[in-house]
């Protein structure tokens, strides 16, 4: 494009909280025919409630949310910052120390000289610790888009904490634009099977990847490329900057961490993932001016 067109073009998707680093993007996100998005912060508030606790049978409500606040401590995850709101109420926080953060699953630490665990069932049973008395505890959360926290101490399990992230209003019509301009939009999530279903199905998604680790984002957006598509990937978090560099166009919220507004070719200012439509609307008008 001319420089001017550049320049012009630039300064409309400021005007509309769109942040176009440069030229490539400006000209390019036209192309695009497939967005994937992250969940938590991207198509989610990215502040998640505590909604139910659910302790095994003999294990007391607050001693599954306490020994859980004592590893949250340790982490700026969204899921944390519930946690130990939640924990308020419910007496002292135990001291907990060596913490480890196993990312895209939770953490491990000592608390009272045992090992705890908090987070994926996986990082249970990866320790070795017998997780099937969970099983009716899950169903009772099953279908209701909740992310599921799952509590060990010592060889003890302890139960699950479940949490809501509520979907941005503007999500659902971020997905029915795109949609109606040819645009496919695809949800990665590390978060469990059942809750990227149940966001997907109040967003009007239809494909979904969950569970997906994050050294993992990257190499889905690529598969997604390898079909022949022009992908974008929109995404908030640090796990979500290499995926946003290996898209073809690199998305990122504006209230997301610097490592992904860094990684990224468009920053949405407003953190509204409607916006995103506003980016392809300004690179068409941009590319017809060239002609
Ligand atoms: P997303 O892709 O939804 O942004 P993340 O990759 O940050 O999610 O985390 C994936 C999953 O790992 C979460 O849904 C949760 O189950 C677990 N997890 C990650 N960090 C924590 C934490 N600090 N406490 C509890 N669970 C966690
Ligand atoms: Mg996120």
């Amino acid at each position: 494009a001319t420089p001017t067109a550049v320049s012009v073009g630039i300064g409309l998707g400021a005007k509309h909280n769109v942040l176009i680093k440069d030229a490539v993007p400006l000209e390019q996100t036209a192309q695009v025919d497939v967005v994937a998005v992250d969940k938590t912060g991207t198509l989610t508030e990215g502040k998640p409630r505590v909604t139910e606790i659910l302790p095994l049978a003999g294990v007391d409500a607050n001693e599954l949310v306490l020994v859980a606040a004592a590893l949250e401590r340790a982490s700026s995850h969204p899921l944390a910052i519930a946690i130990l709101e939640e924990a308020k109420t419910r007496g002292t926080i135990p001291e907990a120390v060596s913490f480890e953060n196993v990312a895209g699953a939770g953490l491990r630490g000592q608390v009272n000289g045992e090992t705890a665990l908090v987070g994926k069932k996986a990082l249970l049973a990866e320790a070795g610790l017998d997780i099937s008395a969970l099983e009716p505890l899950e169903a009772q959360l099953a279908g209701k888009a909740r992310t599921t926290i799952f509590v060990a101490v010592g060889n003890r399990v302890l139960g699950v904490v479940a949490a809501a992230d509520p979907v941005k209003a503007t999500s659902k019509r971020f997905v029915e634009e795109m949609r109606s301009r040819g645009v496919e939009v695809v949800l990665m999530t590390g978060d469990n099977e059942s809750t990227a279903k149940a966001v997907s199905e109040q967003v009007g998604i239809t494909r979904y990847f969950a569970a997906v680790r994050p050294e993992e984002k990257a190499a889905k957006v690529k598969e997604l490329q390898g079909e022949g598509r022009f992908v974008a990937m929109v995404g908030d978090g640090i796990n979500d900057a290499p995926a946003l560099a290996q898209a073809n166009i690199g998305v990122a919220i504006g209230a997301g961490t610097d490592v992904a507004i860094q990684a990224a070719d468009i920053v949405l200012m407003k953190s509204d993932p409607l916006d995103a439509v506003n980016a392809i609307i300004l690179s068409k008008a941009t590319v017809r001016k060239m002609k």
